[in-house]
């Protein structure tokens, strides 16, 4: 026993030693690699985060994925902005001072990127926009300014592709038969791209589609679920039976829609509605498969934390971006572009 012990003990020691003496690639090793990093003065290079609100639930999932991806590679202070972008002005500030080598920013308000890009060009210290995509005039300020996002029309175009298909194999869906689609709309926070292209494009995408539509209803659920169940009671309260389809501009505000539609006596007594939202979210993905929700579309959070960091870490070394540093290819030399993905009960499977 003891003998077996010591060994295994042995050969703890001598991994522990064979990885800190030697660390292959600094980019994916802890330990004395770090200190290979230049401009990480023995540690690895330190990155400031602000993200706009942690309490938004897609952007919980991005903050995990920058934690778990950073590893290695960067050490990240990850601070709640709180909603406020006086206080987000407040952290970038407190980054500079503290000589962070990089910044990962998720605005609060976009239109205050330009006033960010001036402190960090100023500074000379390198920033990463996230989820909230700045104005083009903004990114043309400076070039080590980039932006990881999806891009919006494109989930704006799957969620109302989604209605539609529905819509043709589903005749009984014109509830009135007037061969017309009578919706609502669920928008996320105005001014935000998200909330702007996915509205237009999710309905430009059921025209296509050569189906008429009327929209009874449309208000801002701020891409929030108590607020998005909120705005849907009170669209039933007006317009009752006569909705067909609610489209929300992400999977929280579609979730609070489906429980004010449940108080409502939908999805019991064979009473439906067919409901879309964004994110593919852990509670949204549960709703596909109980058959509330109809479909979603995958905003990866993971895939876009990962990118943003894997980013912000080569920049903060001072090297130059490129497919093969960050594993992710550069659009216009300041884009990182993460596809959408169309997610019903038909392929649920591979999101969860
Ligand atoms: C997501 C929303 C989220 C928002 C935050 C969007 O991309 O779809 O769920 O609230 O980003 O900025
Ligand atoms: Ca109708």
């Amino acid at each position: 026993m003891m003998k077996k012990m010591s060994s295994v003990l042995f050969a703890a020691v001598l991994l522990g030693a064979v990885m800190s003496g030697c660390g292959g690639s600094p980019a994916n090793t802890g330990g004395s690699a770090e200190a290979a990093i230049p401009g990480g003065t023995g540690s690895a290079p330190k990155i400031g985060v602000a993200i706009y609100k942690f309490s938004d639930t897609f952007m919980a999932g991005v903050r995990k994925s920058v934690v778990a991806a950073a590893k290695g590679i960067a050490a990240v202070d990850i601070v709640d902005s709180k909603n406020s972008q006086l206080t987000q002005n407040d952290k970038v500030d407190v980054f500079i001072t503290k000589g962070y080598k990089g910044m990962l920013i998720n605005p609060v308000d976009r239109t205050a990127a330009g006033v960010i890009i001036d402190k960090a060009k100023t500074a000379d210290i390198p920033v990463v926009f996230l989820n909230r995509e700045p104005f083009p005039e903004d990114m043309k300020k400076w070039d080590k300014v980039y932006y990881v996002g999806a891009k919006a029309e494109e989930s704006g175009t799957m969620s109302g592709q989604i209605i539609a298909e529905y819509w043709k194999s589903h005749p009984e869906a014109d509830k009135n038969g007037d061969g017309v689609l009578q919706y609502v709309m669920l928008k996320g926070e105005p001014g935000h791209q998200d909330a702007e292209l996915r509205t237009n494009y999710s309905i430009q995408a059921i025209e296509d589609e050569g189906i008429k539509v009327e929209k009874l209803a449309e208000d801002s659920g701020m891409f929030d679920r108590v607020k998005g169940q909120e705005k849907m009671a009170g669209f039933l309260k007006t317009c009752g039976d006569r909705i067909e389809a609610v489209l929300a501009n992400n999977d929280d505000m579609a979730l609070g829609a489906i429980k004010a539609l449940k108080a409502d006596g939908y999805f019991s007594g064979g009473k439906y509605m067919p409901v879309v939202g964004v994110d593919a979210t852990a509670p949204a993905v549960k709703a596909l498969k109980e058959g509330t929700m109809l479909g979603t579309v995958l905003n990866d959070s993971n895939i876009q934390g990962k990118a943003a960091i894997k980013l912000a870490a080569v920049l903060s070394r001072g090297e130059a971006p490129t497919k093969q540093n960050i594993g992710f290819d550069i659009t216009d030399n300041q884009y990182v572009w993460i596809p959408y993905k169309k997610i019903t009960r038909d392929n649920v499977a591979d999101v969860e």
